[in-house]
């Protein structure tokens, strides 16, 4: 299966947090064929007083199942201490699963597509560096749901 994956941070050196979490994935050996997007910054989602985000998007193959691949995301969370302390609120690592082929799951650990993901330029965009004309559950192109977003607060951080 084709499966895409979010990453993003915000403490304690996030650049590091995500080049370390892709050196994890690239070796992991249940996901070839690892591609990652371009890293981009953003001011937070939901509350303001915390540090501003950067995000990628990644994509592999897998024979993994969705919830053995989300225990793995979660396991490497877990690697770089992730703490989670508030909804919405800072974290070292978060790695959500965007999509995997063209399934649609709805478990309560586990909801694909990603319910938020059509809406958020930091998703968006890196997802555009990778598969700009994937065509979207909603019938749009990756490039032209990035038209319908406000990107103004992204900015481009580098090539991985
Ligand atoms: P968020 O990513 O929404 O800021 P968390 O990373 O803390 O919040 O995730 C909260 C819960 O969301 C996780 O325990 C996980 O079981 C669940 N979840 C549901 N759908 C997904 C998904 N597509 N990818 C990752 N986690 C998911
Ligand atoms: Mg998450």
């Amino acid at each position: 299966m084709h499966a895409y994956i979010g990453l993003g941070s915000n403490l304690e050196n996030p650049l590091a947090q995500l080049d370390r979490a892709i050196e994890t994935l690239k070796k992991h050996d249940d996901l070839k064929n690892l591609r990652v997007s371009s890293i981009y910054g953003s001011k937070p989602v939901g509350p303001q007083d915390q540090p501003d985000y950067i995000n990628a998007v990644a994509s592999f193959d897998t024979d993994l199942s969705p919830l053995a691949l989300l225990d793995l995301l979660q396991s490497i969370e877990q690697s770089q201490r992730r703490v989670r302390e508030r909804h919405w609120g800072p974290r070292t690592l978060d790695l959500d699963l965007l999509l995997y082929g063209q399934e649609r799951i709805q478990l309560p650990r586990l909801n694909v597509p990603h319910p938020f993901m059509l809406e958020r330029g930091f998703v968006i965009k890196p997802f555009s560096d990778l598969a700009p004309d994937m065509l979207l559950e909603n019938g749009k192109t990756v490039t032209e749901q990035l038209h319908q977003l406000d990107t103004s607060d992204l900015v481009f951080i580098k090539e991985e």
